[in-house]
């Protein structure tokens, strides 16, 4: 009797943890332990790009080898553009650029580079400290599709960091694009708030639609824009 009575009760509680771990929602699973970094240093699950020793993780955008300037920690555009040897899909994305401290051009030719996501998916950058020029094409914008929400840049030379949060669109029903999202934090300040991305062309980046990885490309306009710290964490 007894013996039952115990086995009953094993019965019931197994059945109680297995009701307690079928009622836990997928999103309350218990939250990964991730090292942060300090001063802008990558996380303890990044995936670094460049860490300012060398260009192992780029290629030129016609798959040669990188021919950027490489000093300081830093590296500077030189002719090409540059892409990621890995492919990704979403991701948090961090990294710091500086538009020439000597300023040259205006408009769209100070100080003009850009990130593009997949390749096709660009938040602009440019010197956009008293710089004027079209709102969805300055510093920070989702080019060609959205302004910023505020200009937070430094000035030129100085070195600025972009933090970003990209989904990518995915194929939705009837062969329509089911939009994907960028959030974006312009040295610290919230510029982009879930901005919508509907995988449609811009005159920057003629690919469009959506893709389940691509590269992150880093764009050649001719300015000689330096980067430095850059990495990523997989967010799929
Ligand atoms: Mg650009």
């Amino acid at each position: 009797m007894k013996t039952r009575a115990i086995r009953l009760l094993r019965i019931a509680a197994a059945s109680m943890a297995l009701v307690s771990f079928a009622a836990a929602p997928a999103g309350d699973r218990e939250p990964a332990v991730v090292t942060p970094g300090t001063a802008g240093s990558p996380p303890s699950d990044a995936v670094v790009l460049f860490d300012g020793k060398d260009l192992s993780a780029w290629k030129s955008d016609d798959g040669s080898e990188p021919k950027w300037k490489l000093e300081n920690g830093h590296m500077e555009v030189r002719g090409k553009g540059l892409m990621t040897r890995q492919e990704f899909g979403a991701i948090q994305l961090h990294l710091e650029w500086a538009s020439p401290a000597e300023v040259k051009g205006d408009g769209q030719g100070r100080g003009n580079s850009g990130v593009y996501f997949q390749g096709r998916y660009e938040i602009q950058v440019l010197d956009s400290y008293q710089n004027k020029t079209y709102f969805n094409g300055q510093a920070a914008s989702f080019y060609g599709h959205n302004a910023p929400l505020v200009n937070t840049s430094r000035k030129p030379g100085e070195w600025q960091t972009y933090d970003i949060v990209f989904h990518p669109p995915k194929p939705g029903a009837e062969g329509k694009v089911q939009p994907g999202s960028f959030t974006v934090l312009h040295n610290g300040v919230l510029v982009q708030d879930h901005i919508p991305i509907q995988g449609d062309a811009s005159v920057s980046a003629k690919l469009s639609g959506a893709t389940p990885t691509g590269p992150l490309f880093l764009q050649d306009h001719g300015n000689p824009v330096r980067y430095r710290n850059i990495w990523v964490r997989k967010l799929d």
